[in-house]
């Protein structure tokens, strides 16, 4: 069913606003927001912006939903996907395991209403998975409890967008981030196990640029021994570009990567290595949680980020949830479980009780594994980075 032809909700208010739950404040009392719009930061500030949100049991309200389209991928990063694990054999999942698009759309629909106001889609490879762009248009067609559109992005390797870009743009998709590791074909091809070429990528960013996906972000996971040597020549060429380059520590998600504390390479010796080329100073944060560092180069010619989910873990501020490609609900990167939402779904679940089994995870929320990673947490059980989507 295509969304833009979902019933109306009754189970919501008519302006469109989410009962609260309860939050935590950082004495230990618990309180209850007088009208749902107030969440809670780590720092026990209130955080107003007008917009609903349900609080989770830390008072972080439900902003953003990461969709993850496929479990599948035509790179095999050894951060990530290693190519010895995931050879011929592996079993993806199944396509009747999968959710379609109607019934992603359905949930999105869904996490919407009640406040979620950034979508990304993401995988394994999002581009992968065939007639996208029919997604994109069911997930653009969604409008905010005030009517507002929503902020609609995908996260890409970039292999397959000098072709998809236009598509999707024209489908609806507001803006786009690339994976990038490195602008040296030997470093990048090591680091995507199938040496793709780094043209191809940079092709289809430019497709991108054209096809009017702004603003262009670009990811870049920093390993130690592998590709240190990029970061200097990714900031200078993401400056000159005018796109907006993140650098991520490298996380300890999954278990098949086979992470080890001195792989990470530290946000401040990135930040170092930039500011020691290209004088940088930090930024104020565009908006509460966000998770990216900023920090401007003072010459005046732009900015770039770090993510520092390692050393210095920002779940305070943590407003994301996360769909499988099968459809199950996390609400944390380092989750062990998702609940299964296909399950209810396919069982013909009406929205409202969708909607209030949704609610009930989120309020009943208390993830931080990076707040308390330490080594007694290493043989937790953790789902894989490419089930989630990052
Ligand atoms: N295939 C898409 C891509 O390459 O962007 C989307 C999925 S990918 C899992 C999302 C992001 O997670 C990518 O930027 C990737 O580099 C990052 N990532 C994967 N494993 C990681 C890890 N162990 N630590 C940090 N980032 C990781």
């Amino acid at each position: 069913m295509p969304v833009t032809s979902l019933p109306p909700d009754d189970s919501l208010p008519p302006d469109g606003t989410v009962a609260p739950g309860p939050s935590l404040a950082r004495d230990g009392s618990l309180t209850l927001p007088p009208d749902g719009r107030l969440s809670l930061a780590r720092d026990g500030s209130p955080s107003f912006d007008g917009r609903p949100g349900i609080p989770d049991s830390l008072g972080r309200a439900l902003r953003d939903l990461r969709i993850s389209v496929t479990d599948r991928c035509n790179f095999r990063c050894a951060y990530c996907m290693p190519a010895e694990v995931f050879g011929r054999d592996f079993a993806f999942l199944p396509r009747t395991e999968v959710l379609d698009f109607e019934e992603v759309a359905r949930l999105a629909a869904i996490f919407v209403r009640l406040g979620v106001h950034k979508l990304r889609i993401t995988g394994g490879e999002p581009l992968v998975r065939r007639d996208l762009p029919v997604l994109v248009g069911y997930l653009a067609a969604l409008r905010s409890p005030d009517g507002e559109p929503i902020d609609l992005t995908l996260t890409t390797n970039g292999s397959a967008l000098r072709a998809l870009a236009g598509p999707l743009a024209d489908a609806g998709l507001g803006r786009v981030t690339v994976s990038l590791d490195s602008l040296d074909d030997a470093v990048f091809g090591a680091m995507n196990g199938v040496d793709f070429p780094v043209s191809r990528v940079l092709d289809g960013i430019a497709a991108a640029r054209t096809a009017g996906l702004a603003p262009i972000k670009v990811n870049t996971v920093v390993r130690r021994g592998l590709n240190e040597a990029s970061v200097l020549p990714l900031a200078r060429w993401a400056r000159d570009e005018g796109f907006v380059l993140r650098f991520i520590e490298y996380m300890d998600v999954g278990h098949s990567n086979g992470w080890r504390l001195d792989d990470v390479v530290p946000a401040d010796e990135i930040l170092s290595r930039i500011d020691a080329e290209l004088p940088l100073e930090p930024m104020a944060p565009g908006y509460r949680g966000e998770v990216a560092g900023r920090y401007r180069f003072r010459d005046g010619s732009g900015e770039v980020g770090v993510i520092a989910s390692v050393t210095r873990p920002f779940c305070g501020d943590c407003t994301r949830a996360r769909i499988s490609a099968d459809g199950h609900l996390y609400t944390c990167l380092f989750a062990a479980d998702g609940v299964d939402l296909r399950a209810p779904l396919r069982d013909g679940e009406s929205d409202a009780e969708l909607e209030a089994r949704i609610r009930a995870v989120w309020v009943a929320r208390t993830d931080r594994y990076s707040e308390l990673r330490s080594d007694a947490t290493e043989g937790r059980p953790r789902v894989e980075m490419f089930a989630l989507g990052g």
